[in-house]
């Protein structure tokens, strides 16, 4: 289950240039599904466009599906006064596993050039509430000067969706 953040009334983060975090994060998540399924993978979004979306309702989806891995899809924010930090950091649920979030981590760090801020845990509403091995990943700062380059580039956007995929694959294939 890829669910990406935010949508509809619901922006997400802003940041340099206008750019918003729901928009970031479809595109993203969009082709990490392709690339999973041109995979074998069977994947499913919360959202396939602009939508408001609860957080309960994107549990309950990746429960009756049955997913085995929800991997949650954000942009990172801070000031706009702090264009210096800038970075990519992987969360999963205290008490659960970190395996899907370390897999996820190491792929974006092995394929695009950006800084590491972790692997992290914290108690964020979706991977707490699901049952399977959860992971959301803050794909960058969209009010870092280097993170908002980036995720203002579709090329990139398309290195940083297949990290994502090949960490997810990388975990499914060593569960
Ligand atoms: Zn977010």
């Amino acid at each position: 289950m890829i669910d990406p953040g935010h949508g509809g009334s619901d922006a997400g983060a802003i940041g340099i240039g206008g750019i918003r975090e729901k928009d970031i994060v479809i595109d993203i998540s969009q082709q990490v599904a392709q690339f999973l399924q041109q995979q074998g993978v069977q994947v499913i979004l919360t959202r396939t466009s602009d939508i408001d979306l609860e957080l309960a309702p994107r549990v309950s989806m990746a429960e009756r599906a049955r997913a085995n891995a929800f991997v949650s899809i954000h942009a990172n924010a801070i000031s706009m006064a702090r264009p210096d930090v800038n970075g990519v950091e992987t969360y999963y649920a205290p008490g659960k596993s970190s395996r899907l979030a370390a897999a996820i981590q190491n792929s974006i760090l092995s394929s695009l050039n950006v800084r590491d801020r972790g692997v992290r845990a914290a108690r964020f509403y979706v991977i707490r509430n699901t049952s399977m091995d959860a992971a959301l990943v803050e794909t960058g700062f969209v009010t870092g000067a280097e993170d908002a380059a980036n995720l203002s580039n579709p090329a990139w956007r398309t290195q940083m969706a297949q990290a994502i995929a090949r960490g997810i694959l990388n975990f499914l294939q060593g569960r």
